[in-house]
């Protein structure tokens, strides 16, 4: 039996449109069909066009009450789906639903740092930097060590897919947030504008520590500051915190006014909470008159360098100069190490003792060499020798952070040096022999919870404010030239030169110059003595004598910088 050919096409025609509705409504109301063309049209490239069916089954599949737990992996699919087709809103939502969900835990713990990645990516995208800040810190703290020693591995190895991202990121990061304090930019209830906060130092200590990092670092710090100050008030050591990092970066942006604001206010605070007569103050009168001293406002600038040799005049009287003619020198502490002035191959430190001996918790094995360090016994005052000094400074640190504080690496002979040089194809990490410090068993390197201390570490900060009544200066600020490398910002590297060298230091020595300083010990000692003091605006002439410049030549290890501490024939630093 024949039937019409029209009938035929009818029927055709029909099935063609039943089958299109039932398509229809099962794409439209059963969920598997729905994912099944997204699969489909995602797979084949038509990523635009596989969106609504994706979402539609999710949808569908969270109206029947399917457990969440059984969808993450699914709305990764499509989280991926829609980043590629340029919505970030949407994709950032799916992507957190899955973090949130019991069955990220199946993954690699590689897949799930890159969702972070791609989450903190898009939120910055959308210059949503209090969203992404939580995954940035996360990223940070996962780089360890790497980003902070960054700078010195450049051009050796290839940075970590981490920190690459977080290099990448400093220009969005810059762009999302205004580079000056203006008024609070964030948002939440109190709690989660501290937590933000303290993401945002975080961050921005690590961008203020690399190069061209400063615009990214203003901003993040600035946001920091005004909430803390606003919710903490200025006195408060977390304001300080962001003051400490917040105000270096605008010195080296040029922002001079708006450094000055920050370290008046937080000056004026400290005053009232620690008392006007505390020579704690140093550190911020000091910090103030550098900016004075830049503005060229030397009047204003020396006023304050008075105000600050009175309180150490008040605090410590006369003997805060003339106990160094005594002891300081005699056993060395003070001398100089860099490239400038390293030490002869022969150099062995005297005195060497085990750190554990003394209670001081440790990153290493007791009997590792490292975990060594000088006695370097203080004759005068209080009489305590450096690794008790050093104690002490690491639990008032540790106290005041909540932070777990350890010695990661202390005395190095020369021959350790030398096989930590070599290890390193002579570059970067570690410093060529007879220019560290560490063979003198005076520096050390300080561990916070486990790696290297930062800037951003609340420790660093009270190492900041208090090494200097231990004993204790940094030896590589932002921008020195004293070893091999561009710049060779150590936070986590602290010298010990002895209380009254620290002390001369806070109160007149050359703001971050820790080598200059040393090298020109016996002139700053001597003028200190005699009370002429350089007036802000003329030139150092401790720094200017040629006596005292450095020359690269090897000091010698012999009594001439041993000894007979008072006579200037026996202190020319760099004279071979
Ligand atoms: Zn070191």
């Amino acid at each position: 039996m024949k039937k019409p050919p029209s009938i035929l096409a009818l029927i055709f025609t029909s099935t063609a449109c039943l089958f299109g509705l039932w398509f229809w409504w099962q794409t439209s109301t059963n969920p598997t069909a729905a994912w099944s063309r997204f699969e489909l049209l995602n797979a084949s490239g038509a990523t635009a066009r596989a969106l609504g069916h994706g979402n539609q089954s999710i949808a569908l599949w969270e109206k029947s009450g399917v457990d969440a737990e059984d969808l993450a992996a699914k709305k990764l699919k499509l989280a991926r789906a829609e980043e590629i087709a340029g919505s970030a809103e949407r994709s950032v939502a799916l992507y957190r639903q899955v973090l949130q969900s019991q069955w990220v835990s199946t993954l690699s713990a590689r897949k799930k740092n890159n969702i972070k990645r791609r989450v903190a990516r898009l939120e910055l995208l959308q210059g949503k930097i209090q969203e992404s800040s939580p995954f940035l810190v996360e990223i940070l703290d996962r780089t360890g060590d790497e980003a902070t020693i960054f700078e010195k591995n450049i051009g050796q190895h290839q940075p970590s897919g981490d920190l690459l991202f977080l290099l990448d990121a400093r220009d969005l990061v810059a762009e999302s947030l205004p580079p000056v304090a203006n008024g609070e930019v964030l948002i939440g209830n109190d709690e989660e504008r501290l937590a933000a906060a303290a993401d945002f130092v975080t961050l921005g200590g690590f961008y203020a520590k690399i190069n061209q990092g400063d615009y990214a670092a203003a901003g993040l710090l600035a946001a920091a500051y005004e909430t803390r100050s606003s919710l903490l008030g200025q006195a408060d050591s977390d304001t300080v915190h962001s003051v400490l990092l917040l105000g270096p970066v605008y010195e080296r942006l040029g922002r001079l006014n708006e450094a000055e604001k920050l370290y008046l206010a937080v000056m004026h605070a400290q005053e009232k909470a620690q008392g006007p007569n505390n020579p704690e103050l140093s550190l911020y009168l000091r910090l103030l008159a550098n900016v004075y001293s830049l503005q060229g406002r030397f009047t204003e600038a020396e006023a304050l360098n008075v105000h600050i040799r009175r309180l150490f005049g008040d605090a410590y009287g006369g003997r805060r100069y003339v106990a160094n003619q005594n002891h300081d020198r005699r056993l060395d502490i003070n001398r100089p190490v860099s490239i400038n002035f390293p030490l002869p191959e022969d150099y062995k430190a005297p005195d060497i003792v085990a750190a554990s001996e003394y209670e001081i918790p440790l990153s290493k094995p007791p009997e590792v060499e490292e975990m060594h360090i000088r006695l370097a016994a203080e004759l005068g005052e209080d009489g305590r020798n450096m690794p008790e000094q050093l104690k002490a400074l690491l639990s008032l640190c540790a106290e005041n952070s909540g932070q777990y504080l350890s010695l990661r690496s202390g005395y190095r002979s020369f021959e350790t040096q030398t096989w930590l040089f070599d290890q390193t194809d002579h570059h970067g990490k570690v410093t060529r022999p007879g220019t560290s410090e560490h063979q003198l068993g005076l520096g050390v390197d300080i561990d916070v919870d486990y790696r290297l201390m930062r800037n951003s570490d609340r420790a660093y900060q009270c190492f900041e404010a208090h090494g200097w009544q231990y004993g204790f200066i940094l030896s590589y600020p932002k921008g020195n030239k004293y070893l091999d490398g561009a710049d060779t910002y150590e936070p986590w590297h602290w010298r010990y030169v002895g209380n009254q060298t620290a002390r001369l230091y806070r109160e007149i020595g050359p703001l971050n110059k820790p080598q200059e300083f040393l090298a020109a010990l016996p002139c700053y000692e001597e003028r200190a003595r005699a009370g002429i003091w350089t007036s802000a605006g003329d030139v150092d002439i401790c720094l200017d004598t040629q006596r005292y410049a450095p020359n690269r030549a090897v000091i010698s290890a012999s009594p001439r910088w041993d000894d007979t501490p008072n006579s200037e024939q026996n202190q020319q630093g760099g004279r071979p």
